[in-house]
């Protein structure tokens, strides 16, 4: 049997120690914490303790973070609200509300995936909100968050980023970036899947996102997933806690990913060189389409993933290489591997032998 390596921590992550613990030991707390009695006052407290962590990892208050069913939402909610203007190289959940993001409504981006504020003209009066992401799921390029806060609001505009693949990542913190709105989930960073949150700043006023009971201070109503918040929780306070120690051992080991890919001949970094997840690298590759090479990986026990998707036989670049001036031509090989807290040094080597072969394979 061939070893199997997770190198797609980017999709999602495994669930970690602590989060499985806490989750396993909330099993009996079957409560309804919206309840007065006691059955429901432990249920609520568990919800309370994680929101206050969660708080606590991105230096917010506790009553700014509302929990939500993850990213998707907490994007929709942040950004469907009102007119958002958001950048070229965003996730599909936030381009679902509004009018449809197109080559003029958007921020663009430079061949690095810095994301640039030069747009064509002035932007109209209906986009309230401006949004970009804090690092981009298919590259893992980092902006420069407070710069964007400071240039929105010094335009009237009220600032969101999406920082599902920065939380417990990279250091974020909403009081020293500046942002109003800031979207997260919990397995992108050892939590379970099905929940996350979005952090709303004291005084941002938002309409609810679902109506009925008053749970989340009567903006997002349902029965909250009591379960997944503690997973949620115990993950954040874990992730966090550990970045320390965490983003140096990846950071060297993304490097040693890219160092020893970029010997392989037509391979290119996509992304920036420096400004960049520890957890991301992501490569084009000249003469072969990106989604064999994902299933040639696999054969070989590594687990990746491609930007570029195959429909009705046609091979199609994401939008994000898109933005960054890739063309059908050179993008099509696109691979992004990431890695996290399991991964070792000699899965790393097997993982640059891997992308060899496999790319020599698809070539011959
Ligand atoms: N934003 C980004 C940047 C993401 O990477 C993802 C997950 N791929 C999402 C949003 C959506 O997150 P969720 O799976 O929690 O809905």
């Amino acid at each position: 049997m061939i070893k199997r390596i997770y190198a797609d921590y980017a999709a999602t992550t495994p669930l970690c120690l602590p989060a499985r613990r806490a989750m396993h030991d909330a099993f009996d707390t079957y409560g309804n914490p919206s309840s007065l009695h006691q059955a429901g006052v432990e249920a609520r407290k568990l919800v309370e303790e994680a929101r206050a962590k969660v708080a606590k990892a991105i230096n917010a208050e506790p009553d700014e973070i509302y929990f939500t069913s993850g990213a998707t939402e907490a994007n929709n909610w942040a950004t469907g609200e009102r007119g958002t203007f958001a950048s070229s190289i965003e996730h599909s959940s936030m381009y679902s509300f509004g009018p449809k993001m197109d080559e003029e409504n958007s921020f663009k981006c430079d061949r690095f995936g810095i994301v640039t504020e030069d747009f064509n003209g002035e932007i109209s009066e209906y986009y309230e909100n401006f949004s970009v992401g804090m690092v981009n799921n298919e590259v893992g390029t980092v902006q420069n968050i407070t710069e964007w806060s400071w240039c929105s609001h010094n335009r009237g505009r009220r600032f969101h980023t999406d920082a599902t693949q920065a939380v417990g990542h990279i250091p974020v913190d909403v009081k020293e970036l500046g942002v109003d709105l800031l979207s997260m989930s919990a397995h992108k960073f050892g939590g379970p899947k099905g929940v996350g949150a979005l952090f709303v700043r004291r005084g941002v006023d938002i309409l609810p996102m679902t109506c009925g009971g008053h749970q989340e201070a009567g903006k997002r109503a349902g029965t909250e997933n009591v379960i997944g918040i503690v997973g949620m929780g115990a993950a954040i306070e874990w992730a966090t806690n550990n970045l320390d120690k965490s983003a140096p051992y990846l950071t060297r080991l993304r490097d040693i990913l890219i160092d020893g890919i970029l010997d392989i001949p037509g391979a290119e970094l996509t992304g920036h060189p420096t400004q960049r997840s520890p957890s991301i690298a992501s490569f084009v590759f000249g003469g072969i389409d990106g989604q064999p090479l994902v299933l040639a990986l696999d054969e070989r026990g590594v687990c990746a993933s491609s930007g570029s998707a195959c429909s009705e036989g046609e091979v199609g670049i994401s939008h994000v290489l898109k933005a960054m001036g890739y063309t059908e031509e050179n993008g099509r090989g696109s691979l992004r591997l990431s890695i996290g807290w399991s991964t070792t040094e000699a899965d790393v080597r097997y993982i640059i032998r891997a992308v060899k072969e496999s790319v020599e394979e698809l070539r011959r």
